[in-house]
């Protein structure tokens, strides 16, 4: 996906502020953080979005709900912290490369929609 910008930052072509990564798995500091804490949780494999989940690529799925909680604890997020995945246009998706925000630092609205 050349054109998915994402998978730039994890190329490496575009810079960014990593904060884990491992050989499926790729995480940085949103560039426009809603909290204190604002971390996005990538796979390196494309996948666009929830939709594009399956049987055969849902290990990676797997695999970055083991990663949240280290990167989590990592950070100090001992009060806790929200996880959050856009998925479409009605959710406000802006990146279309499947995509866990980690949202944490401070005590959080309760709004949901
Ligand atoms: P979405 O709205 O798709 O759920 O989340 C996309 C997130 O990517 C947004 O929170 C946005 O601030 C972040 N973002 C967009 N462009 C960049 C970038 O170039 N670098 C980083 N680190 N984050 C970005
Ligand atoms: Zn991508």
């Amino acid at each position: 996906m050349n054109d998915c910008l994402f998978c730039k930052i994890i190329g490496g072509d575009i810079p960014s502020k990593k904060v884990y990564e491992d050989d499926t798995v790729f995480a940085f500091r949103d560039i426009a953080p809603q909290a204190p804490t604002h971390i996005l949780v990538v796979p390196k494999v494309h996948i666009p979005d929830c939709n594009g989940i399956t049987d055969e690529n849902s290990d990676v799925v797997a695999h970055i709900f083991t990663v949240i909680p280290k990167i989590a604890a990592a950070e100090g997020l001992t009060n806790g912290y929200r996880v959050v995945s856009n998925c479409g246009s009605d959710a406000g998706q802006t990146v279309q490369h499947l995509h866990f925000h980690i949202l944490g630092g401070k005590a959080l609205a309760l709004q949901m929609a």
